[in-house]
């Protein structure tokens, strides 16, 4: 199978909105970018980003079948916003019809919606990638978490965390768990790193 960047761009173009094939470019290089600055691979980084919302473009009703015929388990609260089956969907279309063996790539498009404790390196590059890449525009301290990001990986994932809880609330949408478990874990670790100082 062809492995080229390009091949990968064409393949989201194909089933990809405007607008998520914009923010998909967006998240690939930028997290490119940030596996050069923690030395992760920026090729594996590139390749997560460019794959990692390829189940996003569907239907909730769809979504939720492509999920049973995989035999992927669904939560109450995956149920209840289905949206959020898009990274477990995305990385099992990954590896069945995108041909990515690469378990690192695979979990962190797994991860990337809503975090996980002691993420992988390029997990959370991942995960910092899809929320502040250029096409972004919406979220508070967006401006601030994009320079945090190449100084403090740890901390700018804290803050998004935070940022995404209190947003979530706000809006009164279903929390995965994982979410408030991940950020239980990165506020923790913020924690001791002040004590220790
Ligand atoms: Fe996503
Ligand atoms: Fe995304």
């Amino acid at each position: 199978m062809k492995d080229t960047t390009i091949h990968r761009m064409k393949q989201m173009e194909a089933v990809l909105d405007e607008y998520r094939y914009e923010h998909t470019l967006g998240v690939s290089y930028t997290a490119a970018c940030l596996a050069m600055r923690y030395g992760a691979d920026p090729k594996s980084a590139q390749l997560a980003g460019l794959l990692h919302d390829c189940a996003k473009c569907l239907s909730n009703t769809k979504r939720i079948k492509e999920c049973e015929k995989y035999g992927i388990p669904i939560t109450a609260i995956e149920r209840k916003n289905p949206s959020l089956l898009h990274a477990k969907l995305g990385a099992v279309y990954a590896r069945e019809r995108y041909g990515v063996k690469e378990e690192a790539v695979l979990s962190a498009i797994r991860w990337h919606t809503t975090g996980r404790p002691a993420m992988t390196l390029l997990e959370q590059i991942l995960f910092v990638a899809d929320y502040m890449e250029p096409s972004r525009c919406r979220a508070i301290h967006l401006d601030e978490i994009r320079g945090l990001a190449f100084l403090d990986l740890d901390r700018a994932t804290c803050m998004i965390l935070e940022d995404t809880i209190c947003y979530i609330q706000e809006k009164e949408m279903a929390m995965d768990e994982m979410t408030v478990k991940a950020w239980e874990y990165y506020s923790n670790q913020q924690r001791k790193k002040e004590e220790k100082k």
